[in-house]
């Protein structure tokens, strides 16, 4: 292939960000839907992305003393009839399962017809989140204060009957950890749900080089059934707000419908405080949108499925094996050095295939360091150093030992540039604004962004505002509830606190 005209991607960011989402996914061989509604076929390159973020996030909740649990997939429909706000929360977006076996009948034509028979007494619920049945196992698991706290966590699938899909973002099925927890005091579960809040928000920043704004939710953004939901928000680059991750505090409400109670220190029996977080597959939507170019994906290092990939340049027969085997030592090399404990992931692209369409592929792929190394390098000991965070046709030459000394270094450049990249873009397009007028006329702009108000109107007002500019308060971001007095944008009513408006995914 030769040196690219165009874009790697089209259409551009510009052009059609939508699409570009869509043909960055496709390009970087992350995933593709599937024939099942709304599902998708994660592939080897996105699934190893959602391995490191489950392994690197896997390791705070450990830190943190919470303990991995498997409950079942399918939850009794009674559960739900149990705890009524969150089952009407997710009652739209249920599947159900109502049969146990299939029943074959055979065609005039031959072929054999399928159909679900065995209807079940009990119908089940795919779970859409697990709150019922692990509130059952929390209920038997606790009979004394002594019992408590339960610091539980899983790594799952859910199904939610999404109508409107998109691949990572929003799907069907779709992977994710929750966590659930029950507490003797309610001062102690608002504690674990943000400092769960904030490892979501660290691990974004520091893991996925996402800035987010960590808030509260306004209550008619709150999960059903939630006192508070906590919110980490992402700005990608149309301007659009992600809600990346969430952590609840659910009050006595699930304890008290599913009977999680104890004996207290005082040997009266009180219900247990109980808190669940999640994040999901949509981290990797996040990033996508968050850090990818015209040209495809771009993986920041700490996550990326690999972070070095390494091109062996072979345009003679006879120097071929000479330059692989130098690339494949380096590789090894490589893999025994750490970045942020754990050994660098390093691959080797042997394929019998052009320089240019391999450098094209692993560009689209996101990698963020690409090596070559050709005949001439393994003489001077040189190699060419690509960073996916820079122009496409950027080239640095480097001695392979210096490389090697500041690889670590390398990484961490990429990584921070990113997250610098993201934390701009974020704060050009976030505005105050406490004029109303300004407000509404804001939200005729094509990509608006984020506008920052002084806010203290109601629920109802809330939803007026929202269905009006179809935009929704992302958060009350936690370090600005209680600022300088001035007048809510809507109400007029005096107030501390500022909410942050914009269109969301
Ligand atoms: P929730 O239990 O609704 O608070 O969801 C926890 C997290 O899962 C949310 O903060 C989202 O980031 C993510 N999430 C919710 N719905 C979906 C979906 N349909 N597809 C992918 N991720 C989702």
């Amino acid at each position: 292939m030769a040196k690219q005209a165009k874009t790697a991607i089209q259409p551009t960011r510009s052009e059609d960000f939508p699409e570009w989402y869509q043909q960055v996914v496709k390009g970087a061989d992350l995933a593709e839907n599937s024939e099942t509604r709304g599902c998708m076929v994660i592939k080897p390159w996105g699934y190893a992305l959602w391995e490191n973020i489950q392994q690197q996030l896997d390791k705070y909740f450990k830190q943190t003393g919470h303990q991995n649990a498997y409950f079942p997939l399918l939850i009794p429909l009674s559960y739900f009839e149990k705890e009524a706000e969150c089952a009407e929360g997710f009652a739209t977006e249920c599947a159900v399962v109502t049969h146990h076996r299939l029943e074959a009948t055979k065609q005039e034509d031959g072929s054999t017809k399928m159909e679900p028979a065995g209807e079940l007494n009990e119908p089940y619920v795919i779970r859409p989140t697990s709150e019922t049945i692990i509130g059952a196992a929390f209920s038997r698991w606790t009979e004394s204060y002594r019992d408590l706290p339960l610091l539980i966590n899983q790594w799952a699938n859910v199904m939610r009957w999404e109508m409107r899909t998109r691949m990572f973002l929003r799907t069907a099925e779709f992977l994710w950890q929750e966590g659930h927890t029950a507490h003797e005091t309610k001062e102690e579960a608002i504690e674990e749900t943000r400092q769960m809040h904030s490892i979501y928000e660290k691990f974004l920043r520091e893991h996925l080089a996402i800035p987010t704004i960590p808030g509260e939710k306004s209550e008619a953004e709150r999960f059903p059934g939630a006192d508070m939901t906590l919110t980490v928000e992402a700005m990608v680059q149309d301007k659009k707000a992600i809600q990346a991750g969430t952590s609840h505090f659910l009050g006595q409400n699930f304890s008290k419908a599913q009977d999680i109670s104890f004996t207290a220190r005082d040997g009266s029996t009180q219900h247990a405080w109980t808190t669940s977080w999640g994040v999901s597959t949509r981290l990797i939507g996040t990033l996508i949108m968050a850090h990818s170019d015209d040209d495809g994906l771009i993986m920041p290092p700490r996550v990326a499925s690999q972070q070095i990939v390494i091109i062996p340049v072979t345009p003679k027969e006879d120097t071929r094996d000479a330059v692989i085997d130098a690339c494949l030592a380096l590789a090894q090399t490589l893999r025994s050095k750490d970045f942020h404990g754990e050994p660098i992931r390093a691959h080797v692209d042997k394929r019998d295939l052009r320089g240019g369409e391999k450098k094209w592929e692993w560009v689209k792929k996101g990698a963020p360091l690409r090596i070559e190394i050709g005949p001439r390098d393994l003489e001077s000991r040189k190699v060419c150093l690509q960073r996916r965070d820079q122009a496409a046709n950027e080239k640095t030459f480097l001695d392979k030992e210096e490389f090697l000394q500041n690889v670590e270094n390398t990484l961490q450049e990429v990584q921070d540039a990113l997250l610098e990249r993201a934390t701009n873009f974020r704060d050009a397009n976030t505005h105050t604004c406490s004029d109303l007028a300004e407000f509404e006329k804001h939200w005729q702009s094509d990509q608006p962004g984020w506008l920052v108000t002084p806010w203290a109107g109601t629920t109802e007002e809330e939803e007026t505002l929202s269905k009006k500019h179809k935009i929704s308060i992302r958060c009350l971001p936690l370090d600005q509830q209680d600022g300088d007095e001035a007048p809510c944008i809507l109400t007029g009513k005096t107030t501390k606190a500022r909410a942050i408006w914009g269109r969301s995914y």
